[in-house]
This record gives structure tokens, sequence and C-alpha cells, in this order.
């Protein structure tokens, strides 16, 4: 019997997931199918129907349905509470179980492009306080490491730094060149970076020459930020390796086979992004 996923979302057709997923499918020979369904918020309880009544194994989920299939699924695991978010759903006997995969994908993306990243336990400086920190602060928390959370609008990062709770303390972007020079780590959450925007006023001289820079823009791949901070002789990890990294625990639990990210699967999402 063929095996089913999917990736759901409203709009979804720039999803880069379809092709990751077939891309292991074909490579392990598996029965199986991976599809993007484009399902408008109204139309999500019917989907969640079809996904009790065994049609898909299981799938993923992105923007706007991130937050909304909370209240849908039977089981929700408490790091997806805490990030609150669900990323990818897994279906089994008529019950539907969801768990975010973010946080692994940055932590896996991390540990295979600077393996000792987060050894000496340095502040780590996260720009953004959107849905995509909330993972990566439980990511960082995960491995005991301090943060130094700046975002445009102060509020909102005071607020995430309480939801999480922990080592967090906060500030605004314009204390960037203040909050660096004693960083292991600056990671881009913001949507800054995408199409080539830039931040303005950060000194990049100011960190540490062992300091790690990534970003989790993937598009371009080398975003001004990395583009800058490689200029200046740091490392740099791109964001695109947290998409790949992502995708891993979902196919494992929807085809029973734990799948590698490897250079020819970076190879391919990459010729699909922009330069
Ligand atoms: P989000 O929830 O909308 O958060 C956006 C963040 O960017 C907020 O902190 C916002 O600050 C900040 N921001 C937006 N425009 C800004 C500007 N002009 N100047 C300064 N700050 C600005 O978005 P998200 O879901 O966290 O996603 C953020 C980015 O990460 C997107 O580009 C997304 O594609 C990427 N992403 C990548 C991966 C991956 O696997 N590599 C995974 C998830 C997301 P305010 O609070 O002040 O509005």
């Amino acid at each position: 019997m063929t095996i089913k996923a999917f990736v759901i979302g409203h709009p979804i057709a720039h999803s880069r997931s379809p092709l990751i997923h077939s891309t292991w499918i074909a490579e392990h020979g598996i029965e199986g199918s991976y599809e993007a369904i484009d399902v408008a918020p109204a139309e999500l309880p019917g989907f969640f129907e079809r996904l009790r009544a065994g049609e898909f194994a299981g799938g993923n989920v992105t923007i706007p349905h991130k937050e909304a299939v909370f209240a849908l699924c039977d089981s929700v695991d408490p790091l997806a509470r805490t990030i609150g978010a669900v990323n990818t759903l897994v279906a089994h006997d008529g019950k539907v179980h969801g768990t975010n995969t973010d946080y692994l994908g940055f932590l896996g993306n991390l540990d295979a492009g600077a393996p000792d990243w987060s050894a000496g336990k340095k502040p780590a400086v996260v720009l953004g306080a959107g849905g995509a920190a909330r993972a990566i602060l439980v990511a960082l928390k995960s491995r005991g490491i301090p943060v130094i959370l700046l975002n445009r609008t102060r509020a909102t990062a005071d607020r995430l730094a309480r939801d999480i709770g922990g080592d967090i303390s906060t500030g605004a972007l314009t204390d960037f060149n203040t909050a660096v020079p004693t960083a292991g780590l600056v990671v881009n959450t913001t949507s800054i970076g995408m199409h080539g925007s830039r931040f303005d006023g950060f000194d990049l001289d100011l960190l540490p020459p062992d300091a790690l820079v990534t970003d989790i823009v993937y598009a371009p791949l080398v975003t001004p930020l990395l583009a800058d901070a490689r200029t200046r002789g740091l490392r740099i990890v791109d964001g695109l390796g947290m998409l790949l990294h992502q995708a891993v625990p979902g196919f494992e639990a929807w085809f029973g086979v734990r799948p590698q990210v490897t250079k020819d699967l970076r190879a391919r999402i990459e010729a699909t992004l922009e330069h």
C-alpha cells in the first residue's frame, strides 16, 4: 500500500518540502508519495477528518496553519506546546499527534556545519522574536546557552523571554554593537536578509574572532549578514540546512526510515533558490 504524506499551507506553491521528501522517497525505494496541498483555514477541520480516516500517514504544516492546528490535534507534545506551533503531524489509529521539528532542524544544522558551536556555552545573540525565534530559544535552552534577545519591537522580545524562561536578557536591535563582544553565536531569525535586505549600523568587527554567525533566512543562501561575517573571517552557517534537518523526524515517522541530509540533496534544493 502506498504511504501518503503532505505539506499543507495557504498558499503552498513555493514550498520546497515536496522536493526534499520525494528525493528521500526515491533514494530509499519507498512506495510512497508526498504532495503539497493548498488548504484554506476554513477547510482545516475537514482535512483533519481525512487524516483520522487513515488517508495519510501524516505531513507538515506551514503558514498560516502552524498555530491553528493545535486545537485540532488529539495530542501535542510538550515542546511544541512551549514553542506555540506545530509543524509536523503524525496520524495513527484514527488520532493525530502534533509536534514541532524546527528546533531540531536548527540544532541539526549547526551540529553539522560547526560541530563545536555550543561547547563554550558563550552567549548567543538572537535577532528577532517571532515564530521561528520561539523554536530557536527552546533549542538554545536545551543546550544551556544564555541568550541576548534583540528585537525591533522590544515588548515582543520581553514577552517571548518570559514565555520561554531561563537565562534570556532582552534589548532592541540597536543594542547589537554593545551585545556582541562576548557572544559565541549570532542568529538572525528576522525576515531581514530576504531578497538581499540588510541591517543598519551593525559592526561585525566587534564580534570575537571565533564567533559563529548563522541566518535562518535561506533565500538568498548567503544573506548580506552572512556575506559581511565571511568577509571579516568569521565562521558562518546558512539557513538551508535548518529546512533540510527539520524534515528528517517527520519522514522517519511516516515512512519508517531515518533519511540523511546529503550534499546531493542540498544541491538539488539550492538549485531552486535565488542567488
Ligand atoms: P514572524 O513570526 O513574522 O517574525 C518576524 C520577525 O522579524 C519579528 O521579530 C519582526 O520584528 C522581525 N522583522 C520583520 N521585519 C522587520 C524589519 N523590517 N526590521 C526589523 N525586524 C523585522 O516570522 P518567522 O516565522 O519567525 O520567520 C522569520 C524568517 O525566518 C522568515 O524569513 C522565514 O522564512 C525564516 N524561517 C526559516 C526557517 C528555516 O528552516 N530556515 C524556518 C522558519 C522560518 P517585530 O516583532 O518588531 O515585528
